[in-house]
């Protein structure tokens, strides 16, 4: 704090202030080209730290899902292929990142019943990359290092939800801050736009609500890796089933077109015993 000029602050926030497509501010530092590296980065330590799947059913049934949802981002968010990992684990997880990265456990797929499932958990983690939400996050982080104080003032205190995001000290592929740990705000949003994707890609998004209500049952045990940054509470699910009348809309025009994606989920999933000593990644 120490007497930091608050037009410094002024001027930073007007140089770096976006708005979110669901119209919340954000403030993002980094440039495109920044995060995607950073994605890249911590994607290709990913790859070399978790056994990658190799069972080609598996490789085809979330390629085929991945590609039908990544067809329709926006080349402004990602210009070329998008690299689709189906990482050989029990960990209930996935997660997107920038720089056109997917990455899918395939402990997940025991949890997601069919493609339109797997499409809502894809929707919401690609909808993450599509919000920037990492580099809002990074961003936070960064002003947390300035002044905490004076940059929630000038945040306007809008998102006390995503106070939790100030905090440092993350693990991997998190180390770089990409991948999302809890946040109302951001965890809301991604469901909105995540189901409107893949609604669009030609996914039943019915399937979202029932997705988070298998999630939810599922986290009464033991919760999952997925769960720790996905809670399945009440107010997520409700959210999900009041946006359907949007989402099914955009669906019965993909139906009509005959724009329905084939993808078969494997009979047999083959996934690894759980590890205890394999890392958190998200
Ligand atoms: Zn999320």
């Amino acid at each position: 704090m120490k007497n930091i000029p608050v037009y410094c602050f002024i001027l930073l926030f007007l140089t770096a202030c976006s708005t979110s497509s669901t119209g919340r501010n954000q403030v993002a530092f980094y440039s495109d080209s920044e995060l995607s590296k950073m994605g890249t980065v911590s994607f290709e330590q990913m790859k070399k730290e978790i056994p990658i799947s190799t069972d080609a059913d598996t490789n085809a049934f979330v390629h085929c899902v991945a590609d039908a949802i990544t067809k329709n981002v926006s080349t402004s968010v990602h210009q070329g292929e998008w690299e689709v990992v189906v990482f050989d684990s029990a960990q209930v997880n996935a997660f997107a990142l920038p720089g056109g990265k997917i990455g899918v456990y395939t402990g997940i797929l025991n949890v997601t019943e069919d493609q339109h499932q797997l499409a809502a958990i894809m929707g919401h983690e690609v909808g993450h990359v599509l919000e920037r939400h990492s580099n809002e996050r990074l961003s936070a982080n960064k002003l947390s290092n300035v002044g905490l104080m004076v940059a929630t003032i000038a945040l306007g205190a809008s998102d006390v939800d995503n106070k939790g995001l100030w905090v440092a000290g993350l693990g991997v592929g998190v180390q770089y801050g990409l991948i999302m740990p809890y946040s109302r705000a951001h965890e809301s949003e991604a469901d909105i736009i995540g189901q409107e994707l893949m609604a669009k890609s030609g996914f039943n998004p019915e399937a979202s609500v029932k997705l988070w209500q298998n999630m939810s049952k599922l986290s009464k045990d033991a919760p999952p890796e997925f769960m720790s940054t996905h809670p399945a509470n009440e107010t997520r699910i409700k959210q999900l089933s009041k946006h359907l009348d949007i989402s099914q809309a955009l669906y019965v025009t993909e139906k009509k077109q005959g724009n329905i994606p084939q993808c078969v989920k494997p009979k047999v999933i083959p996934t690894p015993a759980p590890v205890s000593k394999e890392k958190k990644s998200s």
